[in-house]
């Protein structure tokens, strides 16, 4: 029996965690919860599954949650920490949205965790921390949720990065894919929350559509797995079905395909390397019948471009791409800016980045946060 702590658990991967351990009560205890600001539906996940442990980010959520339920709710980030620290927890399920779930990520590995991990920001923004944090705490290890590189995850199967040619992570390429150039300027806010494939939360939706989710899972896979930027590619799959490739340098080429239900890289997250039942929806390839293949087009998705070089330019530069991109689609949801502004603006935050030479450190990737979404927001507010 393993003891969770689920971060974000009103969210689509909360979602998707939770019908987990409902379809598998002998393996699974949902130990303690957190969320935002969403308190009614927490207090639903608290009842159902009799959690003992929670926080709410939001202090004003807390306290509603706190009168609704008669419960101590811790909050803010405090409250995350030590949720995510906590002895009686044996695997921190880890689907905060944006740069706050870093923190977390942290304080999991340094008390010994098996953390599955969703938040990509956690790897863009402190990946070197990370990596460092890992090998000073052997018990801590992380499982990706992320579809991509959980499918990376199980084609490479334990075996070490010098065996690797390439990792081809698969993009559906988004609303846009099919669009000319010349249409991207008169993007409407609909048009870029109508994802082909998925249903996910608003952020990262935004981010398909402009291609940065797929710049953030290629910093995301370089930290996670140690391989080169110049060996990390992208390639465009509409359908959706191939959630990404590793190819091995003996000219195996292994692929992970499966229907698109984040079920699927969750369990597989958090079970590895045992295979348990899942009820979902199978792939019928003869339904399907063709899966097809294109390289990217970095002059309509320059957020693709940006992300690699930043990556490789390393330092603070991925913290500030991503806490600037945060900014930007916040004001593109808020109508406040176009959509073809997000990459602009972020060019304009990331010439004002310093070059770090030294291994990065925590203090400066949260500075490094703090000083882009100021710039962000000075561009446009
Ligand atoms: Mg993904």
């Amino acid at each position: 029996m393993k003891s969770v702590c689920l971060l974000g658990a009103t969210g689509s991967i909360g979602d998707s965690a939770l019908e987990i351990i409902r379809q598998h009560p002998d393996e699974f205890i949902l130990h303690s919860v957190a969320a935002y600001s969403q308190w009614e539906k927490l207090a639903q996940i608290i009842k159902e599954f009799n959690v003992r442990r929670v926080c709410l980010f939001d202090e004003t959520a807390a306290q509603a949650l706190r009168e609704y339920l008669g419960i101590p709710v811790l909050c803010g980030m405090s409250g995350l920490e030590e949720l995510a620290s906590d002895s009686e927890a044996d695997i921190v399920i880890n689907a905060l949205m944006g740069a706050v779930g870093g923190l977390p990520t942290l304080r999991a590995i340094h008390a010994g965790k098996h953390i599955a991990l969703a938040n990509k920001e956690t790897m863009v923004m402190a990946g070197p921390i990370i990596q460092d944090a890992l090998l000073e705490n052997p018990n801590a290890k992380i499982t990706p949720i992320d579809s991509e590189h959980n499918a990376i995850f199980q084609c490479l199967a334990g075996r070490p990065a010098s065996e690797v040619e390439c990792l081809q992570i698969t993009a559906s390429g988004g609303p846009f894919r099919t669009w000319a150039f010349e249409k991207f300027s008169e993007i409407t806010l609909e048009d870029a929350l109508n994802h082909p494939v998925w249903s996910m939360g608003k952020k990262i939706t935004i981010d398909s559509a402009s291609m940065m989710n797929k710049g953030l899972e290629v910093i995301e896979a370089h930290f996670l797995f140690g391989i080169p930027y110049e060996q990390i590619q992208v390639v465009v799959h509409p359908q959706s079905r191939v959630h990404s490739l590793v190819q091995f340098k003996d000219g195996n080429l292994m692929a992970q395909l499966g229907a698109p239900d984040m079920k699927i890289p969750i369990q597989a997250a958090l079970t590895w390397p045992l295979r348990l039942p899942l009820r979902t929806e199978r792939l019928h390839l003869a339904e399907l019948k063709q899966l097809t293949f294109e390289a990217p087009d970095f002059q309509k998705f320059p957020c693709l471009a940006i992300a690699y070089e930043a990556g490789k330019l390393g330092g603070v530069y991925p913290a500030m791409m991503n806490a600037a991109n945060e900014v930007l689609v916040d004001a593109f949801l808020k109508r406040k800016i176009r959509f073809t502004d997000i990459p602009k603006y972020i060019e304009t935050v990331m010439g004002k980045t310093p070059k770090i030479e030294k291994r990065l450190t925590l203090p400066q990737a949260l500075e490094a946060d703090a000083e882009a979404r100021r710039l962000a927001r000075e561009l446009v507010y």
